[in-house]
């Protein structure tokens, strides 16, 4: 049994209450807005009343809160409680922001651990639950068994930015891939389709992804090897369906920035005189747009 002090109790930083105490643990909560601290409160932890009490109470510290700013807003006020302690940020920050706070921390005396919670809250302390850390090592090893139970931990590395690019990238190719369903959903809705109707069939295309980009050599292979064979399909191909798409999207007359940025990618790939390609090709004007 360790004490843990839980600071954020949005719909994640409860959920992880639950998996705390479910496990045993001893679990101390701190919440801006009291009232939330309520239900986990009933299910058996303590609510402290400040921060630096909630600090006081263990020698690690989760932090569940929307984003790094906040982080400071109630830890600045309690600097002098956090010497010693290892806090383990599960906010979502950008990488310069995160490195800022990883040397703040430092100059407080504490230990810090930086994680990606890569599942929604109801599935925060179940065996499909995952969470990406790096940032200190040590601190990292100690409270490992303590983070297993929020999620299946896996480390990346002493860059406390890692854990947070990780993070960012799944949530980019999932913040996309939702964007592309209400997209699709839009358009076939201007032609009186309902969401209903549509969705399953477009949310099984996402299902679908991984099948149809393994076909042939693995895009990561042609990625890494620099070598994009276009015998299955091209860059040309690829992106005369995007131009239909925006076209189609045009004449529907619904929102072009996402497909015009698939077009762009295309575009510039053939532009490139890397039409014949694959379209993993896309990848190198994304690196290094002009
Ligand atoms: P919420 O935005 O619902 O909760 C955020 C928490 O931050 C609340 O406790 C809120 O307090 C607190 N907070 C925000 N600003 C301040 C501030 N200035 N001072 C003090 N407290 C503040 O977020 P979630 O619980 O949904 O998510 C928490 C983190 O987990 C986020 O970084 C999110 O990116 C990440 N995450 C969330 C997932 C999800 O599906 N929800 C999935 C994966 C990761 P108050 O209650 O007073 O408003």
């Amino acid at each position: 049994m360790t004490a843990v002090t839980v600071i954020g109790l949005g719909p994640m930083g409860r959920a992880m209450v639950g998996a705390l105490l479910g496990a045993g643990h001893r679990v101390t909560v701190w919440n801006r807005t009291p009232s939330r601290a309520e239900q986990v409160v009933a299910d058996g932890a303590v609510l402290a009343p400040t921060p630096s009490d909630a600090l006081r109470a263990s020698p690690l510290i989760i932090l569940s809160l929307t984003d790094y700013r906040a982080m400071y807003d109630v830890l600045g006020e309690a600097t002098d409680d956090l010497h010693g302690r290892t806090v383990v940020n599960l906010s979502s920050e950008g990488p310069s922001g995160t490195r800022d706070a990883a040397r703040w921390i430092a100059g407080q005396g504490a230990q810090f651990v930086v994680g990606g919670v890569m599942v929604p809250p109801p599935m925060v302390g179940t065996p499909a639950a995952s969470v990406f850390y790096s940032g200190d090592a040590e601190s990292f090893e100690h409270y490992r068994q303590v983070l297993a139970t929020i999620g299946e931990p896996h480390r990346l590395g002493d860059d406390p930015a890692l854990a947070q690019l990780m993070y960012l990238a799944h949530l980019d190719v999932f913040l996309t891939g939702l964007s592309a369903l209400a997209h699709g959903t839009a358009l076939l809705g201007t032609a009186g389709l309902p969401a209903s109707e549509v969705m399953p069939g477009l949310l099984a295309m996402l299902a679908a992804t991984p099948d149809m980009v393994a076909a042939g050599d693995a895009p990561w292979t042609q990625i890494d090897t620099g070598h994009h064979p276009g015998d299955l399909s091209t860059a040309t191909m690829m992106g005369a369906t995007a131009d239909h798409v925006v076209a189609a999207s045009e004449e529907a007359g619904i929102d072009l920035a996402l497909p015009r940025a698939v077009q762009a990618h295309y575009r510039r790939a053939i532009d490139d005189g890397h039409g014949a390609q694959s379209w993993t090709r896309i990848v190198d004007g994304i690196r290094a747009p002009h």
